[in-house]
């Protein structure tokens, strides 16, 4: 079933099906460690071949990820980094989390599977920007927070040249136009978001792009409590 759905949704975005194996082990992983911690809401073998699997692997057709330096920002079980990483090996990933268990739980994914060049990171982006300032070609991130925040947590890892992935749902407009000021005084560019249906189903999503222009000032990213009372 599970083994269906990826075929057919991974053929259609011309991505190749031999990692089909990869994405199952990982499936059953991700299956038995959430009967004892929470990783995914979503349970059921053909959510997580779509909402999860297939949902990541839809940026491999929007953008050119080979052998670029990526950063997933708060993974949380691994989306959409990991799908990513097993469907195009010369990625060069980090995972970054804030929570330890969920860090622990992709480390045992990545050894179970052999991945190699997957960096675990236990920390907040917003720290971490001060060890990896500028250091990604590419940042994604979905369901973490709003864009002014996420901005503010992401562009400041992005190279100056790299671009910053925002996975979104479709009604986005408001969160858009507010998060326009943000973006630009931490020197990116928002582009025009490219709208998409994850593939084999009529379910809408919105990838929002933002080109960094500029090196982000060194004032920002400021601290987590900063940031959430009074965002960009
Ligand atoms: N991206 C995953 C998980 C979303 S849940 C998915 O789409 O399925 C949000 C995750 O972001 C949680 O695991 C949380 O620990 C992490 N997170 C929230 N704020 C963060 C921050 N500032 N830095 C790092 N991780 C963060």
């Amino acid at each position: 079933m599970m083994e269906a759905i990826l075929r057919e949704g991974l053929t259609a975005l011309s991505l190749p099906t031999e990692r089909i194996p990869a994405l199952l082990r990982y499936a059953q992983l991700l299956a038995e460690k959430n009967q004892v911690m929470n990783l995914t809401a979503i349970t059921d073998p053909a959510g997580v071949a779509r909402l999860h699997f297939l949902d990541s692997a839809a940026l491999l057709a929007l953008e050119d990820f080979r052998g670029k330096r990526v950063i997933d920002v708060g993974t949380g079980a691994g989306f959409p980094g990991l799908p990513l990483k097993i469907l195009e090996p010369s990625i060069r990933l980090t995972l970054l989390d804030a929570q330890r268990k969920r860090v622990d739980f992709l480390r045992e994914v990545g050894a179970d599977l052999g991945l190699e060049d997957v960096e675990y990171v236990h920390g907040r982006a917003e720290e971490f920007a001060q060890e990896r300032r500028e250091g990604f070609d590419l940042v994604v991130s979905r369901a973490v927070a709003a864009l002014p925040v996420l901005a503010e947590l992401c562009l400041p890892l992005v190279k100056p040249g790299g671009k910053f992935l925002a996975m979104k749902s479709v009604d986005t407009g408001e969160e858009l136009n507010a998060a326009g000021r943000a973006v630009s005084l931490l020197g990116g560019r928002l582009e025009k978001p490219i709208n998409y249906v994850i593939s084999g189903t009529d379910i809408p999503r919105r990838l929002v792009i933002l080109t960094k222009i500029e090196e982000t000032p060194k004032k920002y990213p400021r601290t987590f409590a900063k940031i959430r009372k009074n965002p960009l």
